[in-house]
């Protein structure tokens, strides 16, 4: 497995794109994070290339693209899209499976974030595959991060 947390970039000849949807901007996303992602029988999943992860949770688009106008809804996606998700499971990080309320609640529990510490492990054993289990592409350490965030800041030291 390649570095999976390293950040994608110049992927594509445009790294700006709009959501064709809901128009804002997404983030680029390599062919093989969409590929992994989305469902065989997708209509167009022959002609998948890279392409923009839509962020804005509002949106049940999940990736559109420079080279054609249909996009992948989260229904054509083989896993539960978290930021696209109001109820749990919820996932932030996809290769172990921790949820949103799990990496709160173990906040809460320790005062500090042990499912942090224990992915960062993992990602120094490079025992992660964030390209092809996570929507994003790109590693999911920031995004735990801000799951507990908002949370650390109420919890008195
Ligand atoms: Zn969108």
């Amino acid at each position: 497995m390649s570095d999976c947390c390293s950040i994608p970039d110049t992927n594509t000849e445009k790294d700006e794109l709009i959501c064709p949807i809901c128009g804002e901007k997404g983030r680029p996303v390599k062919a093989q994070t969409i590929r992994s992602l989305t469902k065989r029988d997708w209509e167009n999943y022959h002609l998948i290339g890279n392409g923009f992860y839509c962020t804005n949770p509002g949106d049940s688009t999940v990736y559109y693209f420079s080279t054609m106008d249909a996009v992948v809804k989260k229904d054509d996606v083989v896993d539960r899209v978290g930021i696209k998700e109001t109820e749990e499971p919820i996932f932030v990080c996809y290769c172990f499976r921790h949820t949103k309320s799990k990496i709160i609640s173990d906040f809460k529990e320790h005062g500090y974030s042990t499912i942090e510490k224990e992915v960062r492990q993992k990602v120094n054993d490079k025992l992660c595959s964030c390209e092809v289990t996570n929507p994003s592409g790109r590693c999911c350490l920031g995004d735990i991060r801000k799951t507990f965030l908002p949370i650390k800041e109420e919890v008195v030291i």
